[in-house]
């Protein structure tokens, strides 16, 4: 029997986001909590509790799963949780906790790996088969495909886009590394320039705008104050997106790419870090590779929930011997 519904979870590094999903990713119910960053079981917990909201009145045989996206390295193929930044999850059995509780398969991948199924099946990567997904948002994620399936690597552990190098000995990245992408253009990263800034007489307009102190300004008062005309948070953004841009331009020379796709938290919030990447490639990637498309993420926010809930059709599928 082919199960109507999925349960797909995005667990994020501020926000945990939960939907009930038809196998056409039609959304049917969706729930929201905070992240608990207490420790380990208060994530797994929390996760829990918002699965059994969303499947209230939901007989256990019409659910096929639930896929659960991690802001963490996934070995995919092992289903365990190798090195996370953001949360205390590292070399936490993450499935096996969640499946003791819930009596439902589990399936664990990386959250911009999930995003990128996510655009991939219902969103704007739909019909294309090689194309890059980029979510910015705590962290900065990503997941590739290549000839229409998602690239893992060797260990199912690739896709780390956040982590790749921008700057030779370059700003301090908040898994322990210098230079890397993520030191740029995460929440951390506009959050340490705008603050940095605010704390100057430069920067007086974002926090007035914001109506908070310069360290409580959040990279969304940065977006809402740039989307708001005022430049000095424009400027904060655009640098932070020009990094973005010419480290894009440099896979889109190594991958050809037919599309590039701008997601995440902060990416869905502002068309500043899509228009500038565009502009980068035009003017850095290599001729005969400056044809990519570039869009922001379709279902956005949700593509991170759609996607972990495809991939708990097709474990099902894969299961059952549907393929
Ligand atoms: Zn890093």
């Amino acid at each position: 029997m082919r199960n109507s519904y999925a349960v797909g979870v995005d667990v994020g590094g501020t926000k945990i986001a939960v939907g009930l999903v038809e196998r056409k990713g039609r959304l049917l119910k969706q729930s929201t909590r905070n992240t608990p960053t207490s420790g380990p079981f208060a994530v797994v917990d929390a996760v829990i509790a918002v699965i059994d909201e969303v499947l209230v009145g939901i007989h256990p045989s019409e659910v096929a799963g639930i896929g659960i996206g991690l802001p963490a390295q996934v070995d995919f193929f092992r289903q365990t949780v190798e090195f996370c930044t953001n949360l205390p999850l590292a070399g936490v059995d993450v499935r096996s906790l969640v499946m003791s509780r819930v009596k439902y398969e589990v399936v664990l991948d990386n959250d911009g790996h999930a995003a990128a199924v996510g655009e991939s099946r219902f969103g704007a990567a739909k019909g294309v088969r090689d194309f890059l997904m980029v979510t910015i948002g705590t962290g900065v994620g990503g997941g590739l495909f290549v000839g229409g399936e998602p690239y893992r690597g060797h260990r199912g552990l690739g896709g780390e886009l956040g982590h790749t190098m921008v700057v030779v000995g370059g700003l301090p990245c908040p898994c322990g590394g210098v230079g890397h992408l993520e030191a740029y253009v995460s929440r951390f990263a506009i959050e340490r320039d705008a603050r940095e800034t605010a704390a100057t007489f430069r920067g007086a307009t974002m926090t007035r705008f914001a109506g908070v102190e310069a360290g409580e300004l959040t990279a969304e008062h940065v977006i809402a104050a740039a989307n708001a005309g005022d430049e000095v948070a424009a400027g904060i953004l655009m640098e932070s997106a020009n990094v973005l841009g010419a480290s894009l331009a440099g896979m889109v020379n190594l991958l050809n790419p037919e599309l590039i796709v701008i997601g995440g938290g902060l990416g869905d919030r502002t068309a500043i870090f899509a228009e500038v990447v565009a502009v980068a490639i035009e003017r850095e990637a290599m001729a005969g590779r400056r044809d990519v498309r570039v869009a922001r993420a379709e279902v956005g926010n949700d593509a991170g929930v759609l996607g972990a809930a495809a991939l708990a059709f097709d474990e099902y599928d894969a299961r059952e011997g549907l393929h």
